[in-house]
């Protein structure tokens, strides 16, 4: 019964350390993820509310300086009264509006500035005379475009003849006589090379990625590195989505999947070159330390965890051997109890029936125990019961184990002993209590006691075996105490 008992501590305890381990862990994980989930919307709300738009205002202005700038060039060009009476003269001077056009490359450190007669389809540049323009040449197609535009101005990328090809930025202003005539095209360049690098520094400096995209969602412009490689939005993973919403006006903030991460970009008009600046961040490259740290706090959840589990299992296990042993020890002799007994003796008689060795039992009693209670009072018989029990342990075998049956009696259990043997044991024991002389608070005190006792027998029950030891005991009472009996 005990030993089942047992096994439902065993039980109860996994199930304590497996609730708390449950506990701990879905407590830190909760708190952990907590943290983690708190830190990136905060961050993700950084990003969308505060970077972006800040990375994107600075573009702004830098583009101002760097692209705005050229148009209003243009625009003062177009509107210069030098040019147009120059026009309206017969375009006689050619080396007076070559020094003009040198004069605003260098001044504004344009890569070119050209102007275009409507009249005599001559292209003027810092140079002189380029060439004469054809409406059949399909490099000169953007010339009869600007010629019917409504608006003053557009801004195109084409590669610039004067220069070897190389891809240019081009304002074309429209130029009107004071009477609103057409008259031509005038303007300057920007090598691409310098927007690119201008945004290639800005997405190194902020590390994120830029590009500008045209009112038909053209890519046209992007940084080296920046992952931005197809040629239009509508194309491009994730932003082909909300490209036409985009064009049709709507900037701000999106959020698009790209290739398994998720972006976010602020996306702002740019009415002057009619341009959107799209500034993107990966949101996951910005995850990856608050994801580190979620790792980090995790590893050390788990180990914390871990050191509270065993900490909390030696403690149960502790309490477990204490409670064990309060539970089959006596209080005032240390000797094992009657429940302790009960399990050893089972014990003894099953091994004793299988080996077919034999044992022994021997129950004593102190004899007229009333009386040490009575003339020393009862601590004083409290200490001769424990005495009385040291005596008997200290004249046994190691293996013999001596419990306290209850009150002054005693119960010896011989295991591997025959009948002689105990006796022998008993005789000894008998002996050295009555020789004993026990002292309590200066007071020698004397005492005896009686012995019965009784082999195992093949087919002996628990309760015969001790039944022929008390009868043995009552015998040695009967027949004037301090002596030993066989039952
Ligand atoms: P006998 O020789 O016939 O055994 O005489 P006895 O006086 O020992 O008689 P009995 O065994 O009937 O009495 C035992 C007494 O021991 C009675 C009880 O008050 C006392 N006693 C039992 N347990 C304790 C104990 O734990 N401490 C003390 N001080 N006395 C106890
Ligand atoms: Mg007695
Ligand atoms: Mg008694």
């Amino acid at each position: 019964m005990l030993k089942s008992l047992r096994v439902g501590e065993v039980v109860d305890k996994r199930r304590l350390i497996a609730l708390l381990g449950a506990l701990l862990i879905s407590g830190f994980l909760a708190t952990s993820l907590l943290g983690y989930i708190v830190a990136r919307s905060s961050m993700h709300d950084a990003i969308v509310a505060t970077e972006l738009p800040l990375t994107s205002d600075n573009i702004y202005s830098e583009i101002q300086h760097d692209l705005i700038r050229p148009i209003f060039v243009s625009s003062m060009m177009a509107n210069d009264t030098f040019l147009r009476d120059w026009v309206l003269n017969g375009e006689r001077d050619v080396d007076s509006v070559t020094r003009y056009l040198n004069e605003i490359k260098s001044r504004y450190g344009a890569f070119t500035a050209f102007f275009i007669s409507e009249h005599t389809r001559v292209y003027y540049h810092a140079d002189g005379i380029l060439k004469v323009i054809q409406e059949d040449e399909p490099r000169d197609v953007w010339y009869f475009r600007v010629r019917q535009m409504v608006e003053p101005y557009e801004i195109n990328v084409d590669p610039d003849m004067a220069h070897n090809d190389a891809m240019t930025i081009f304002i074309n202003y429209r130029v009107q006589d004071y009477n609103s005539n057409y008259i031509g095209v005038a303007g300057v360049g920007l090598t691409v090379s310098a927007v690119q690098q201008l945004i290639n520094d800005y997405q190194k400096k902020y590390g994120r990625i830029v590009y500008f995209v045209d009112h038909e969602g053209k890519i046209i412009f992007s940084g080296n590195d920046s992952g931005v490689s197809e040629a239009s939005i509508q194309v491009r993973e994730g932003m082909k989505d909300f490209a036409a919403e985009m064009l049709a006006g709507k900037t701000g903030d999106y959020q698009y999947d790209y290739k398994g991460h998720t972006h976010l970009a602020n996306v702002r008009y740019i009415p002057d070159l009619k341009w959107f600046l799209v500034v993107e961040k990966a949101e996951d490259e910005a995850l990856a330390k608050i994801r580190q740290t979620l790792y980090t706090n995790l590893a050390i959840s788990f180990l914390v965890s871990l050191l509270i589990l065993a900490a909390a299992t030696y403690t149960v296990n502790s309490y477990q051997r204490r409670l064990e042993l309060m539970a089959t020890t006596d209080k005032l002799t240390g000797l094992a109890n009657r429940q302790a007994y009960d399990l050893l003796m089972a014990q003894a008689m099953k091994d004793a029936q299988r080996s077919g060795e034999t044992m022994s039992l021997v129950l004593f009693d102190i004899d007229n125990f009333k009386t040490v209670n009575d003339r020393y009072g009862h601590l004083a018989g409290d200490y001769v019961i424990s005495q009385v029990g040291e005596i008997a342990k200290a004249n046994l075998r190691a293996s013999d184990i001596v419990c306290r049956w209850g009150g002054e009696e005693y119960i010896v259990l011989l295991n591997k002993c025959n009948e002689a043997d105990a006796l022998h044991l008993a005789e000894k024991m008998r002996l050295a209590i009555a020789d004993a002389s026990i002292v309590y608070q200066d007071k020698a005190i004397k005492t005896s006691a009686s012995f019965g006792l009784a082999q195992y027998r093949p087919g002996d029950t628990h309760d015969a075996l001790l039944s022929r030891a008390d009868h043995a005991l009552y015998a040695a009472k009967d027949a004037g105490r301090n002596q030993v009996k066989v039952g």
